[in-house]
């Protein structure tokens, strides 16, 4: 931020030595990831803010939903982390609905800093009267600022409920926040959800157009990384109509790590299920029984190959590391492992979208109808391929 993004913000980056760029990893146009947050949009065009009036609230996540820049967030919280909070008195809960939250608190905090006072959370609440109304900014303000850096760093608690609802979705948290997009941008909260749903393994092909300008304008990144594991969307993009050959190239290139990942893993089980005869349960043993694991779960879609590799991941650290002192036999099982280490990305089902612009579906009028869905509209050779390859192809019409 210091090196870079500070400079470039204050339109001073002419002045960067390439060495700053060098220093900072960030090599062959790269960028560094989660810089919005540094962004603030304090005060507001409207100078208003929601306010949340949690008696009648039913918890059913839809404000949150809506919004386009992640400013509101529901956090389920403990009495403890309540008490701890810098304002307690203004950090409003009622009583976490569900038996997943048993015991626990629910809130929902904005945060006067980044939001843009668009009302597009309180037009989407659906109870009558709504339960948020905009309120001045400069009411409470320090508290709720204060009360919302305490929320952002609290621990995630997506995990304990299933995630495949507008409300289950809304408690993961978002791996693109704070987007520079337009007051109530009807566009940037699907791809909200897109990370909320799948943002540790997503790679994303970004046409050029409104999404590149919210979702890359250097240094501004709002893609962010998971504060649990690290892990975050893959973003990159293309000009204009090369898209789908630029989606469908990843995708391709993708699949044949993939496999030769595959082919490592198998490689390396099967040295491991012919040496170690021995009943001790060694790490060795134990990783292979979850490589097993793996290849028999690795073309699941859902998050199971992401739990396996949590479970793995510290066995690699360690015998990655370890000496190999060993004969030849178990040096080669050390260099498979460490080629596997190496191409750890590829454990996961990722998931590949093309975020392409409307120029790139200009000729869907040209195709026949059997060839478009409304999911995907293919304007090209390569844009059919793509799709048939079965890589997610997201048109977005505003
Ligand atoms: S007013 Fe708009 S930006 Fe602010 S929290 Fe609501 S939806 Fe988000
Ligand atoms: S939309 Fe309304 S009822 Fe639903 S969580 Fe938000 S404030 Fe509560």
């Amino acid at each position: 931020m210091t090196d870079i993004a500070d400079p470039v913000s204050r339109l001073e980056g002419d002045d960067i030595p390439v060495s700053k760029f060098l220093d900072n990893h960030l090599l062959g146009g790269t960028m560094t990831t989660g810089t919005t947050k540094y962004e603030k949009r304090s005060p507001n065009p409207s100078g208003l803010i929601p306010k949340w009036n949690p008696d009648s609230c039913t918890q059913c996540n839809q404000c949150i939903f809506v919004c386009p820049h992640a400013a509101i967030r529901p956090y389920i919280v403990t009495k403890e982390e309540v008490m701890n909070a810098p304002y307690p008195e203004s950090f409003e809960t009622i009583k976490a609905m569900g038996a997943e939250f048993a015991g626990m608190k629910y809130a929902i905090r904005v945060s006067p800093l980044d939001c843009t006072g668009c009302n597009a959370c309180v037009e989407a609440c659906p109870e009558e009267p709504k339960v948020l109304e905009m309120q001045d900014i400069t009411i409470a303000q320090t508290e709720n600022a204060k009360n919302w850096d305490y929320s952002y760093d609290l621990p995630a608690r997506g995990h304990l409920i299933d995630k495949e609802s507008i409300r289950g979705s809304q408690f993961q948290t978002p791996l693109m926040e704070f987007s520079g997009a337009c007051l109530g941008c009807g566009e940037t909260p699907y791809f909200k959800l897109l990370t909320q749903l799948f943002g540790e393994r997503m790679v994303i092909a970004n046409a050029t157009g409104c999404s590149t300008i919210w979702g890359g304008s250097f240094p501004s990144n709002p893609y962010t990384v998971s504060k649990e594991t690290g892990r975050g969307p893959a973003w990159a993009n293309s000009l204009f109509e090369d898209n789908a050959e630029y989606g469908l190239g990843m995708y391709v290139a993708n699949g044949h790590r993939r496999a030769r990942l595959i082919k490592l893993v198998e490689d390396y089980v099967h040295q491991q299920d012919e040496v170690d005869a021995t009943k001790e349960m060694t790490p060795e043993k134990e990783l292979t029984h979850l490589l097993h694991h793996w290849l028999d779960i690795r073309e699941e879609k859902s998050d199971a190959c992401t739990k396996l590799f949590d479970k793995m991941q510290p066995l690699f650290e360690s015998l990655v590391k370890s000496e190999t002192n060993g004969d030849g036999v178990t040096r080669h099982a050390h260099t498979l492992l460490e080629r596997i280490w190496s191409e750890r990305e590829y454990v996961f089902v990722l998931i590949e979208t093309s975020f392409v612009a409307m120029s790139y579906s200009f000729s869907i009028s040209h195709l026949p109808p059997e060839l478009s869905t409304t999911a995907c509209f293919p304007s090209s050779l390569s844009g059919l391929l793509a799709a048939m390859a079965g890589l997610t192809i997201l048109v977005l019409v505003v």
